[in-house]
């Protein structure tokens, strides 16, 4: 996927005015011919889209104001570069539907711009056939909505492990690797392995090993399809398994993966294009499709969690320097509370159709007060079960305030380990601070579970360190009840809690949260563990 070009120079232009307006009315029309090819294809919302996109560049206003750049002397490609954006100011400074429209005229001025220098325009190729994607950086946006016939693997040179892109790629069991600074080598047309498990991309490997991933991809597939029994411990401790899921069309994958219920559904995943907000009914579809799949089971949703990598332009966030610290989460659906409660209201009337013991949390709840407030909403809307997110420190560390004031909790560990380790989680320069073995991390986890065992509230874990086996069996001794995961990995945690007793897993955890960093608290316990299976 090619980069986004930079801005072109303001240089004088070598060829005269008419010859550069020559030039960026035939690349103009050439994007919009493409565009209407790629549109032929489609039907729906897609196709419309595309079509308006080629509208746009046939618009006379549009084509005016690149005329009128013209007359300052600069290139086709500045001109075209200034033209889009003054408009696409004007939208962004229009606010609501209109404002999510901004973005249409920067991938427009991007594709004109990258025909007139003669480079590979920006975004989601289409070669028209299967293909591993190669990308500096992928948006979350853009790994949703994938075409998975088309799209085998991705690589990507940024982002980190617990990135929502990373999130999004497990929940489609689409195999990834992320952070890889040397995809750049990479060139178009060669053979690669993407192995995930291993965080490696070979190039041009060998038959041999083609033969072995063929052999390995069949071995996983027929593992993942033994039934599985109930999450437990050797000692019988029952510690639930549950799915995260974004996309009710995952549901039934889950559930043949031996999902108990949905430890965490990403309800922003479903909104993430959208420009106004979702309305009742469209939401409450979404949430029956869920809550038939896990008729009568746990299914706990997470309100709409907007902010940094997951923006939602309806929730009317201004732009922020440092939107992982900004309005984001509750603090955002607090200011849009009408959205909120429509969440809420659409919850309730699915649930009352298709029931399920269905629990509702927050995002990024940082007081108790705030975690008073959801509560009430919550029950104003008349759901059972009120919950937050902790993946704040401060809500760890006042664990036990804030979950007097709920029924449960779900810790985030994603973001819990960026806001502790102070690492951008989207930031692969920063992705080895990222890690939730960090005993920092898993100190703050204790106190949670310390609350939670004190206040009888149940303390679940969502973030990505549910899936890794050995962790799992850490934070069940810390005090964690329950553990949501992508379903792929289901089987893997599974296995790992089956070996350990509960006073295993105090004394594996003890021995982690004592080490110095994350890497001698993994292997104090893999140590410990090795141990208790001798
Ligand atoms: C988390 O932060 O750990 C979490 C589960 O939420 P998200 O990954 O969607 O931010
Ligand atoms: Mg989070």
């Amino acid at each position: 996927m090619a980069a986004p070009q930079p801005e072109p120079d303001s240089v004088p232009s070598a060829i005269g005015r008419d010859a550069e307006l020559a030039r960026a009315e035939s690349a103009a029309a050439a994007v919009a011919a493409e565009l209407r090819r790629r549109a032929a294809g489609l039907d729906g919302a897609a196709h419309d889209v595309l079509e308006a996109q080629a509208l746009i560049l046939e618009d006379p206003a549009a084509r005016a104001g690149v005329s009128e750049r013209l007359d300052s002397g600069v290139t086709a490609e500045r001109a075209v570069f200034e033209a889009f954006a003054a408009y696409r100011d004007l939208l962004a400074g229009m606010g609501g539907y209109v404002a999510g429209r901004a973005s249409d005229l920067d991938d427009l001025a991007q594709r004109v711009i990258a025909v007139l220098r003669g480079v590979t325009a920006p975004g989601v190729p289409h070669p028209g056939h299967p293909f591993v994607l190669v990308a500096h950086d992928l948006a979350p946006a853009d790994t949703a909505t994938l075409d998975l016939d088309e799209v085998l693997a991705i690589v990507t040179v940024e982002g980190g492990p617990t990135s929502h892109t990373a999130i999004l790629a497990r929940e489609k069991a689409l195999v990834a690797v992320v952070g890889a600074a040397a995809a750049t080598w990479l060139v178009e047309g060669e053979t690669v392995i993407v192995d995930a498990d291993a965080g490696r991309v070979v190039r041009e490997p060998d038959a041999t090993a083609i033969a072995a991933v063929s052999e390995r991809r069949a071995r996983l597939a027929a593992e993942a399809a033994e039934p599985s029994a109930p999450g437990r411990l050797a000692d019988g401790t029952p510690v639930p398994l549950y799915a995260n899921l974004g996309d009710p069309a995952g549901a039934a994958d889950a559930v043949a993966l031996g999902a108990e219920g949905v430890g965490l559904f990403r309800t922003e995943f479903l909104f993430l294009d959208a420009d106004d907000a979702p309305s009742r009914s469209e939401q409450q579809g979404a949430y029956e499709q869920l809550f038939t799949a896990f008729a009568g089971r746990p299914v706990t949703v997470r309100v709409l969690d907007a902010g940094a990598d997951k923006p939602l332009a309806f929730l009317g966030v201004r732009h922020e320097e440092n939107p992982a610290l900004g309005v984001r989460g509750i603090r955002a659906l607090r200011r849009a509370e009408p959205v909120l409660r429509d969440q809420l209201a659409a919850l309730a009337d699915a649930a009352a159709r298709h029931p399920v013991d269905l629990r509702v949390m927050a995002p990024m709840v940082a007081t108790a007060e705030e975690a008073r407030y959801f509560a009430a909403l919550v029950r104003e809307a008349g759901l059972p079960s009120a919950g937050v997110m902790i993946e704040v420190p401060a809500a760890a560390l006042t664990a036990r305030h804030v979950l007097a004031a709920v029924d449960f909790a779900s810790i985030g560990t994603n973001d819990l380990t960026q806001y502790t380790m102070a690492a951008d989680r989207e930031l692969a320069g920063a992705a080895e601070l990222q890690d939730p073995w960090h005993p920092a991390v898993l100190r703050l986890v204790a106190e949670v579970g310390d609350a939670g065992a004190a206040l009888g509230r149940p303390v679940g874990v969502c973030g990505e360190a549910a899936a890794d086996p050995l962790l799992a069996v850490v934070l069940v001794g810390l005090g964690v009840t329950s553990l949501s995961m992508s379903a792929s990995a289901l089987a893997g945690v599974r296995a790992g809690l089956a070996k350990v007793t509960a006073s295993d897993a105090r004394r594996i955890a003890r021995a982690a949260s004592a080490a110095e960093d994350a890497a001698t608290a993994r292997a104090a316990a893999a140590d410990e563990a090795a141990f208790v299976q001798d």
